[in-house]
């Protein structure tokens, strides 16, 4: 019997990984003291891409402020992320793809690479992967505000890439980072788990219902609605249980665990080509194939399992390896 139920409640991409240090993006000239710290390390991307080395376990190419691309990009689009290991840590966001072609021999080594993050994200160390994930939630928000939405103005970058401000003295409207609230929820009752599939995924996958919150509804609505949505279930409670940054492009994940009757029958919906009532035994056996042991609805899953399993899922054979 398993008997720690007290769930991880630091999800991937989530943790101290960085120690943001929210006051030092108000310093007057911080792009001259990262340019003179020589424990600065500076990320590169170009878009939404990020300069990385590619090998088995993938890493961040780090590099100085001496980088010929570093000095040569306007401060303007220096970012501030924090501190990360001990050392300033600043994102500059290179302008045109034509500047990688004509800076190759620039990039330190011959393995780095920029690249999209989404499918090294699980193959980098949880502290990088954090690292870039935050990097990339906060360069898609600023390519999405260089004008202002009110009134078409251009906008300004202040408080170290944290904050856009509209450039009109008529309009002054400040733009802070926008992060899209979404609710994933485990829904038990008792011995059986509430898993569905979408039509896209790979045969046999099932995971936990989620979808976005709504304006005017509050977290235990949303998971109430989505489930009786998905999968004509209604939830009975809602307990909040864990939440996960997932940055494609700008969510925050937040997870519940719900319950519902013994004698709820699931239905499939236009969102879920199959929804299903899965026992501990199943689960076990491999049935159904769940989401990767990084995502927060596995680590859902993986609490209600090990409240009464005789191994904790981790530990089984089939998700292990
Ligand atoms: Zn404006």
């Amino acid at each position: 019997m398993i008997t720690d139920i007290h769930p991880p409640t630091v999800n991937f991409l989530a943790g101290p990984y960085i120690d943001r240090r929210t006051e030092a993006r108000e310093q007057l000239h911080w792009e001259d003291a990262a340019r003179n710290d020589l424990t600065t390390r500076f990320i590169l991307a170009v878009g939404l891409t990020q300069l990385v080395i590619s090998q088995d376990t993938p890493c961040i190419a780090f590099v100085g402020a001496e980088h010929p691309l570093v000095q040569s990009t306007p401060s303007e689009h220096w970012l501030l992320l924090g501190w990360f290991q001990g050392s300033r840590c600043v994102l500059v966001q290179l302008e045109t793809i034509h500047s990688i072609d004509t800076s190759t021999a620039l990039i330190t080594t011959a393995e780095a690479r920029f690249q999209e993050l989404r499918p090294l994200v699980a193959l980098l160390n949880e502290a990088e992967a954090g690292l870039l994930a935050y990097a990339r939630a906060i360069s898609y928000w600023q390519q999405r505000h260089r004008y202002c939405g009110l009134c078409g103005s251009k906008t300004s970058i202040q408080r170290a890439g944290h904050v856009m401000h509209c450039s009109s003295v008529e309009c002054e409207t400040v733009f802070f980072p926008r992060i899209d609230p979404a609710i994933i929820v485990l829904v038990t009752n008792g011995e059986c788990a509430l898993l569905g599939r979408q039509r896209t995924w790979t045969t046999g996958r099932y995971s936990t219902v989620a979808g976005f919150v709504e304006p005017g509804e509050s977290l235990e609505d949303a998971v109430a609605r989505e489930v009786l949505e998905e999968t004509h279930v209604a939830v009975t409670a809602v307990c909040y249980h864990s939440s996960q940054p997932w940055p494609f492009p700008s969510s925050l994940m937040l997870g519940f665990m719900a319950t519902a009757r013994k004698d709820s029958i699931a239905r499939s919906s236009s969102e879920l080509e199959d929804v299903r009532w899965f026992t501990r035994t199943e689960i076990s056996n491999g049935v159904p194939i769940l989401p990767p042991k990084t995502s927060i609805s596995f680590r859902l899953i993986e609490a209600w399992f090990n409240t009464d399993a005789q191994i904790a899922l981790s530990d089984l054979p089939h998700i292990r390896r």
